[in-house]
């Protein structure tokens, strides 16, 4: 059966949901709030199970050519090794820009004959007995068989209250300057779990072949409060002093509006579709990005959902939420448990990490276990 479907939010997991539809032969309009294409953001990480997702649409070959492919994770605690994950060698994560991703599947959306409607802000939906319409901020549109809502974080359609989490952060990109440190590799430094700094190679932006990085330096909520107030040079002699092999990087940045602020919260729906409407993405369950999955769990939603639209309407919207359950529901676990190891006030849970986890995470089998885990393939990641 083929459904005429709207979806809410042109961002990862609405682009690759669309693509994925409309392949499948269904209808599919993509209403995004934004007049122009805009990514938020700097970097983030596509795992393996992602990049699976966008080899099956055909982006990965794409991803690739722009991304950085990456083969380790490694973070000090002062002279201490406090994370240390390595990628299986046949199958590195693959660190982007989110401009160049967004390209990506805009482009492959766009080639599936999908055609973003764009400066629509949904803001509701209303179901008829056989239809629901998609209510916006120019009016109500529809009628559609199915609503997918994929506005992400902050969706006014999903019921979701998030909690929101203790620390953020500020990011930015800059090129890559001269420096020692490698372009295969996630370097983090940490203080206790209440100062974390972050440099990350993201491969290059389409239309500019210099490779970038994606800095982070972690905030606590009150910090975060007092960002816009604080001096840009106070914050790079702060962060240089942290970690002087930031200091290349940090020179970069010749304007505070080079550094984007972002709060992290924590949540997941426990039923994340109703009637002819579903979730997916941010929309459904929120993360901090400390395990590096938000995108990944997007795209696998997406392809958990347009495999789910084979069967009937009505049993489709049970099959996605059984197909992506377990394995959303354990890393949304991890990452509770995680975050407050790198990100929280806690004195304890640091010198835990540095002391016993970390001593214990080098013992066999745990680093395959580590690399499973940050690969996003610890459980199987659909079952259908
Ligand atoms: C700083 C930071 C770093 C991250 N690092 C990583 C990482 O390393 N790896 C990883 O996998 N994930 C990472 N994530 C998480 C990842 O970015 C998200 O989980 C992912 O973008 C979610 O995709 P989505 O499609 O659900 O939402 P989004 O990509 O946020 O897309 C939502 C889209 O909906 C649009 N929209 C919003 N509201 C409306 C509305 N009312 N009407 C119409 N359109 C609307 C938005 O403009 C946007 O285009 C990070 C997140 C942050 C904030």
């Amino acid at each position: 059966m083929t459904c005429r479907i709207a979806i809410a939010g042109a961002g990862i997991g609405g682009l690759a949901a669309a693509t994925l539809l409309a392949r499948e032969g269904h209808s599919v309009t993509v209403f995004e709030r934004f007049e122009t294409p805009r990514p938020l953001g700097s970097g983030l990480v596509v795992q393996p199970v992602g990049l699976a997702v966008l080899d099956a649409i055909g982006a990965g070959d794409e991803a690739r050519r722009l991304g950085a492919p990456l083969t380790r994770m490694l973070g000090h605690s002062g002279r201490k090794v406090a994370l240390d994950v390595a990628y299986r060698p046949q199958a590195p994560g693959l660190a982007m820009h989110r401009a160049a991703l967004f390209h990506i599947l805009w482009q492959t959306a766009t080639r599936a004959g999908v055609h973003p409607v764009t400066g629509h802000t949904a803001t509701g939906t209303r179901a008829t007995p056989d239809a629901i319409h998609l209510v916006t901020d120019r009016g109500e549109l529809g009628p559609f068989d199915l609503i997918v809502d994929a506005s992400g974080a902050g969706s006014r359609l999903a019921p979701l209250t998030a909690r929101a989490l203790p620390f953020g952060a500020v990011w930015a990109h800059v090129p890559w300057p001269a420096t020692d440190l490698p372009l295969t590799e996630l370097r983090q430094r940490y203080h206790r779990a209440s100062r974390m700094a972050g440099i990350l190679p993201i491969g290059c932006l389409p239309d500019d072949p210099t490779p970038r990085a994606a800095i982070f330096w972690s905030l606590s909520a009150a910090e975060l409060d007092e960002w816009p107030a604080k001096p840009l040079h106070r914050w790079q002699a702060e962060v240089a002093a942290f970690w002087p092999a930031m200091t290349p990087f940090l020179d970069l940045i010749a304007d505070k509006t080079q550094l984007s602020p972002a709060r992290y919260s924590h949540g997941t729906l426990r039923r994340p579709y109703s009637r002819r409407l579903v979730h997916i993405g941010d929309a459904a369950h929120r993360a901090s990005p400390q395990l590096g999955q938000g995108a990944n769990m997007a795209l696998l939603d997406a392809q958990a959902l347009a495999r789910a639209l084979r069967l009937p309407l009505d049993e489709a919207l049970p099959a996605y939420h059984r197909a992506r359950r377990w394995h959303l529901g354990l890393y949304q676990a991890l990452s509770a448990a995680f975050t407050p190891q790198y990100q929280s006030h806690s004195r304890l849970l640091p010198v835990l990490r540095d002391h016993l986890l970390a001593p214990l995470s080098r013992l066999w089998p745990l680093p395959h276990v580590l690399t499973a885990l940050v690969s996003g393939d610890l459980i199987p990641p659909h079952r259908l």
